[in-house]
C-alpha cells in the first residue's frame, strides 16, 4: 500500500456557476490537461481551451493523495 499524489480538477472549480459536475484525476498535469481538453470539447463545445481558461484550470488544480 502506498500513497500516490494525483492531480484533481472539477469543472465547478473553474466555473462555479457552470453546473457541470465533471471531475477528473490524473497522475500528471499534462495528462490532466488532456482529459480536461477532451471533456471541454465533448461537453462544452470548446474545440480548444482558451489561454485564460487554461490558466484558470491550472490555478484550480489540486494535488490529492490517493492510496493505491
Ligand atoms: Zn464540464
Amino acid at each position: 500500500m502506498a500513497d500516490k499524489q494525483y492531480k484533481q480538477l472539477g469543472c465547478l472549480d473553474v466555473q462555479p456557476s457552470g453546473g457541470c459536475g465533471f471531475q477528473v484525476r490524473a497522475e500528471t498535469e499534462a495528462e490532466l490537461m488532456q482529459l480536461v481538453a477532451t471533456h471541454a470539447k465533448q461537453c462544452h463545445k470548446l474545440d480548444s481551451i482558451p489561454p485564460e481558461m487554461a490558466a484558470q484550470v491550472k490555478a484550480a488544480i489540486k494535488t490529492v493523495p490517493v492510496t493505491v
